[in-house]
């Protein structure tokens, strides 16, 4: 199987070892055309996006020619009602706008239910959590224009069809992710049955597993993804939406 791309990546912006000078060079070496730079939200402790390093970003994007690089940020998810913590002007210039849940959020978040609950408690006290996490994809699908669902099932359990469903219906992508592949094997039936597509992604937090497929690859055939569906292989580029015009929430 060949792999055109990376579209889970973090840099030293965030929780990442590497630069992104350093990623793009594993990039290249490891064969890829492209990847996505996707460092933490806004709102994460320690590890958040800051206006100065997206701007730091950027500039190193529109000056690198070797590949190409795509600016994303990995958004938190933060309650039911799906609100992200990716400000309106930033989304416009984003080319990848992914969102997850992460436990480790401002107080202010990670002090609430939805956030306490799903990320530090026992698996039965996050259990009765599974509608309002559901709730939460398929509101945020629907409020925000994004273009990839990250290791679903991951911390937080969802009832996952309706997920998929609405990423489906959304043009939303649902991650193939090396690091979560045991969280998401649960959902695969129904992910397939849904008809949603998927993408393929390393999320390295160090340059070295940029491009570290060999277990995606064989998750594919054991599950029998359809390779039709599977995006960042040959033959299947994916896209993302162009979110310029978009008009934000508010
Ligand atoms: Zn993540
Ligand atoms: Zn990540």
């Amino acid at each position: 199987m060949k792999f055109l791309g990376d579209y889970h990546t973090h840099t030293v912006a965030s929780d990442g070892h590497s630069t992104l000078e350093q990623n793009v060079a594993a990039a290249t070496k490891a064969g890829l055309e492209e990847i996505v730079v996707s460092d933490h939200g806004f709102k994460s402790i320690l590890a958040n996006m800051t206006s100065k390093n997206f701007e730091k970003q950027q500039a190193f994007i529109n000056a690198e020619k070797s590949i190409r690089v795509l600016q994303g940020i990995e958004s938190n998810i933060l309650n039911p009602e799906g609100d992200i913590d990716t400000p309106d002007e930033y989304i416009r210039r984003l080319d990848v706008l992914t969102v997850g849940f992460h436990r480790y959020v401002k107080p202010k978040f990670m002090f609430s239910k939805f956030i306490f609950v799903n990320g530090f408690c026992s698996t039965r006290a996050k259990r009765a959590l599974v509608d309002a996490n559901t709730f939460a994809y398929v509101n945020a699908l629907s409020r925000y224009p994004i273009d990839i669902v990250a290791h679903l099932n991951h911390k937080a359990p969802v009832n996952a069809r309706p997920i998929f469903d609405k990423a489906k219906e959304t043009g939303a992508y649902v991650e193939l992710n090396a690091k979560h592949l045991d969280a998401f094997l649960p959902l695969v039936k129904d992910a397939i049955e849904s008809g949603v597509n998927f993408i393929v992604s390393s999320d390295a937090h160090r340059a070295n597993d940029i491009g570290q497929f060999e277990e995606i690859e064989k998750f594919i055939k054991e599950n029998n993804i359809p390779l039709e569906r599977v995006f960042g292989i040959e033959g299947n580029k994916p896209t993302f939406k162009d979110k310029t015009d978009w008009r934000g929430e508010k």
